[in-house]
């Protein structure tokens, strides 16, 4: 297992080339000769890996460290599971096949410690993170309490910006950066489903970048519509984020984290401070991300299909005043135009406005049977959630209301049951009102 020869690289590649993502991804980048033959990847639970020879560790560091002029080994030599492990390198290259645009990934302990390691990978004190919101209520924490108090400026704006406002919150921004600058989407907003345009957001960029020596990138948390139904790598993100916790783990029994980009990104600088903060997943989370994924298109598939009809379903019901999900929006507005540019499909987040306020909406939650009254997403069980009491209770509530989350809003995230079932929990918990 030494060497990385363990995986028959070349006919791999033209094979992965040539095939869907769904079709090579429960084989691609292990050989089962090299581990007595077991067709699915062993769980390499060691901390440490042993080296045939003294001069063998000595480059494996040298490789790791970037301390060698040598050219370095498509697979660096396994020293420490904090540093790298069979399971997850096999899932972070499992990850690419579904990621067009991205050379290289890096897996986490969770969706969290794969935004702040990046942050901290690529902007220091003296820069800034401008950021889309609503974002996730731990990313919103991270921006307002944890980066400012290390020299990090961090600035919002509404999610569903038109392109010019982009350029004048960036030339804001920039005016007060030392270094780097990294624009931080998360597109559909989680809970109001708002679509920020990724690539225009690429061209304020570039356009403001020009004549700049700081870097400015360009990352998207692409966890809520997955990595089935967007590509923000292809519409110019550098890095694509996910919490692994959602569509890709997908069953709700583990938690972790994902970023792919460009070698050098990801290499360079986000692998190497994921190294010194060890915000590595374990090697058994690992494994069940790469059983996961043998079945992520399929069950994102189902659970889309099933949003569909639950999405129209609550458009006709008369406890329900308006329902936010992309898929539903009418012909000519602008988030549609946005949708059909930059989305495959419009996922299986449905968020809608119950008639009544607080009281009505914890009445309606408290009646669920078959849907489960819980946070998190991407599950092959239907949740409910109420965002302004639970997964957005950390926001400013002036901030909260102006973003649309109020007492009147509930989210679910539609799982792979029959949609009819989905269908008369709901209507049954609206007839108990
Ligand atoms: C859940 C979530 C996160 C955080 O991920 P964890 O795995 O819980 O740390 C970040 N962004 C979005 C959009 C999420 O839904």
């Amino acid at each position: 297992m030494k060497n990385r020869d363990r995986r028959v690289r070349t006919p791999e590649e033209a094979l992965r080339k040539k095939t869907r993502p769904e079709s090579i991804v429960s084989t691609y980048g292990y050989d089962p000769q090299r581990s007595e033959g077991a067709l699915v990847p062993p769980i390499f639970l060691s901390s440490t890996f042993v080296f045939s020879t003294a001069e063998e560790g000595e480059r494996a560091f040298k490789i790791a460290y970037h301390l060698t002029e040598d050219s370095i080994p498509v697979h660096s030599p396994l020293i420490y599971t904090r540093l790298n492990n069979p399971n997850l390198e096999i899932l972070e290259e499992r990850l690419t096949l579904f990621e067009p645009g991205t050379e290289q990934c890096a897996v986490f302990s969770s969706g969290m410690s794969a935004i702040a390691t990046t942050i901290l990978s690529l902007v220091q004190t003296g820069g800034s993170v401008l950021y889309s919101a609503p974002v996730y209520g731990g990313t919103d924490y991270l921006f307002n309490h944890i980066l400012p108090g290390l020299g990090i400026r961090t600035e919002p704006f509404h999610a569903g910006i038109d392109p010019q406002g982009i350029r004048s919150a960036l030339h804001r921004i920039l005016r007060s950066t030392r270094g780097a600058c990294l624009v931080f989407l998360e597109t559909p907003a989680n809970p109001t489903c708002t679509l920020t345009d990724i690539a225009e957001t690429r061209r304020a960029i570039d356009e403001v970048q020009h004549g700049r020596k700081q870097p400015i990138y360009l990352a998207v948390d692409n966890t809520f519509l997955g990595p089935m139904w967007q590509h923000p790598a292809k519409l110019g993100a550098d890095l694509v984020i996910y919490s692994a916790t959602k569509f890709i783990g997908g069953h709700s029994d583990v938690v972790a984290g994902a970023v792919l980009g460009s070698k050098k990104l990801i290499a360079d600088h986000v692998k190497v401070t994921r190294t010194i903060l060890g915000t590595v997943p374990s090697p058994f989370d690992g494994y069940l991300l790469l059983r996961s994924l043998d079945t992520l298109k399929m069950r994102m598939t189902s659970e889309l299909k099933n949003a569909k009809h639950v999405a129209e379903w609550l458009a006709k019901e008369p406890h329900v005043e308006s329902v936010c999900y992309p898929g539903l929006l009418p012909e000519g507005h602008p988030q549609r135009t946005i949708l059909e540019k930059q989305c495959v499909e419009p996922g299986s987040m449905v968020t809608f406005y119950i008639r009544g306020g607080k009281k009505q909406a914890f009445k309606f939650l408290n009646a669920l049977k078959l849907v489960k009254l819980a946070v998190s997403l991407g599950s092959t069980k239907t949740l409910a959630e109420h965002p302004a009491t639970m997964t957005h209770s950390d926001i400013d509530p002036k901030e909260r209301l102006a973003l649309g989350i109020d007492d009147r809003m509930i989210r679910l995230s539609i799982g792979t049951e029959h949609y009819k079932d989905i269908i008369a929990d709901l209507d049954r918990a609206f007839r108990e009102l």
